[in-house]
């Protein structure tokens, strides 16, 4: 394989040239930190490159798959998004607050990744803590859209899509709160899958929304997600929100026929709020799965507009919780000379937190303030368990959900960041699926005015092997999956 396909390659075909012994690890992990090199400046999706670690890494790799041994992660290069613990590399969450932390242990997403011989090359950008949908707000500056650089790469895992897209490894890791891996996928032109609640261990990664909260697969193809979330997924005794549940062969049923399916479409995904040739991919989209012998039925998801209100009390209540440990006493940012410990708290907090950071600690608190809590925290609970009871009433009649990912494609920088009303506004079609803990996806599906559109999928509570087959079919028939922002001139 030459060097310049290698940006543009799957684990899959890479793998199978490793195997094949026209190519190695070593030789593989040295130009993906090549292309980081050259690329990265003009993007910022990477803010931690672990070369010598990766370049060992790939070398034991090569010894294993020498023997013959090894699985088919072996030897492929991948990033974490930098809110994974990774034992001896900087976690910063895009932070001040944690920019020196050097975790002493892993994610177990981290730990199961690496036992499946994949190589770290290093860490992507975020929004600080998680919090936002375009990779502004981080504490090393904005990341880049590759398919236009005036443009954001949207959020929170930004820099992971970003980074596949731009070709600088096939695989990322990113994690989905609100919408963080689905909606910059879409907005980069990747697969990205957000798990049901509880397939994939939260040890280790750096908490936001607890209950919300998941770890998924940023890849090119859903054959790749299908790889990653294999070995990701699974009960974790130190995590006792994993669910102790059977994982079944993703990979094994993506061959699978969709002939039968019922794709449910909600009404209310394509209202207003949705730029209208937005919805023209999307309804494109939806005409070749039915092609493909899906059928597509009507459903409603009557509470989708009460998504977002109840989605920022909640997610800003627990994220106020989690970041009360930020203290300046065990790790963090500790300011100079506290005068005494309410000094310490209040100037290490003031210092150590950006401004969005803030903002939802403040609604947070205020949400679960003695005076408020019935108001706001627990009426959000309710409503919270309607949107969920939308789900399960739509599932009655339909095996899968698609619509949009987004509500448009990438914007350009700083054009809503003095607005966070018009940010939140960003996961709009995502962020229902967190509060029901169901696991979603998004694919590209297209391109309006040369930027990428994500079509979203939505299942059943660990159907992500449904989720899949319906996006493995798609990407079959299409080639929207196989364009690349060095290709966008090119006809595709
Ligand atoms: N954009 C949403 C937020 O700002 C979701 C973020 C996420 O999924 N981590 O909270």
């Amino acid at each position: 394989m030459a060097p310049s396909e290698l940006s543009a390659a799957t684990a899959v075909a890479l793998s199978a040239a490793l195997r094949a012994k026209t190519l190695s690890s070593y030789e593989l992990t040295q130009a993906c930190l090549a292309t980081i090199a050259k690329d990265n400046p003009a993007l910022n999706a990477v803010i931690t490159v672990s070369e010598e670690q990766a370049l060992a890494d790939a070398a034991r790799a090569d010894d294993i798959l020498a023997r013959g041994d090894g699985g088919p992660l072996t030897g492929i290069p991948l990033l974490h998004k930098d809110i994974f613990c990774t034992r001896g590399v900087t976690t910063t969450c895009a932070s001040r607050m944690l920019e020196n932390f050097v975790p002493p242990y892993d994610a177990t997403v981290v730990t199961r990744l690496r036992e499946a011989g994949t190589v770290m090359l290093g860490k992507t950008n975020m929004d600080e803590f998680a919090m936002g949908s375009s990779t502004e707000t981080s504490r090393f500056g904005v990341t880049r859209n590759p398919w236009d650089t005036t443009r954001v790469p949207g959020g929170s895992s930004g820099g992971a899509a970003a980074a596949v897209a731009a070709g600088f490894a096939p695989l990322g890791t990113g994690t989905d709160t609100g919408g963080s891996i689905r909606q910059p996928a879409s907005l980069c032109g990747i697969t990205g899958l957000k798990p049901t609640y509880g397939r994939v261990s939260r040890l280790g990664i750096v908490a936001f929304a607890s209950s919300l909260d998941q770890a998924g697969p940023m890849t090119r193809t859903a054959e790749d997600a299908a790889l990653m979330l294999q070995v990701m997924s699974g009960v974790d005794p130190m995590d006792s929100t994993s669910a102790d549940i059977e994982v079944p062969d993703f990979r094994g049923q993506l061959g699978d026929s969709i002939a039968g399916l019922r794709i449910g479409i909600p009404r209310q995904y394509f209202s207003a709020d949705l730029d209208p040739r937005v919805a023209q991919s999307v309804h494109a989209a939806l005409q070749e799965l039915q092609r493909e012998g899906a059928q597509l039925v009507d459903i409603e998801l009557p509470h989708t507009d009460r998504g977002i209100p109840t989605y920022y009390i909640i997610a800003p209540a627990e994220a106020s919780a989690n970041l009360s440990r930020y203290d300046g006493v065990r790790f963090g940012h500790r300011c100079d000379a506290p005068a005494d410990p309410q000094d310490l708290y209040e100037r290490s907090r003031t210092e150590g937190f950006g401004d969005e950071v803030k903002r939802r600690i403040l609604v947070g608190t205020y949400a679960l303030s003695a005076g408020f809590y019935d108001a706001y925290f627990k009426k959000a609970q309710q409503v919270r368990r309607l949107i969920s009871q939308d789900f399960s009433r739509a599932f009655q009649s339909c095996d899968v959900i698609a619509g949009p990912a987004a509500p448009g494609v990438a914007f350009g920088l700083g054009t809503k960041t003095s607005d966070p009303l018009a940010m939140y506004l960003e996961d709009i079609y995502t962020l229902s699926v967190n509060l029901a803990g169901l696991p979603g996806m998004s694919i590209p599906a297209g391109r309006v005015d040369g930027l990428p559109v994500g079509l979203q999928l939505i299942g059943r509570a660990f159907d992500e092997a449904t989720l899949l087959r319906v996006a493995h079919r798609f990407q079959m028939n299409t080639e929207h999956h196989l364009a690349t922002p060095s290709s966008a001139g090119e006809p595709t």
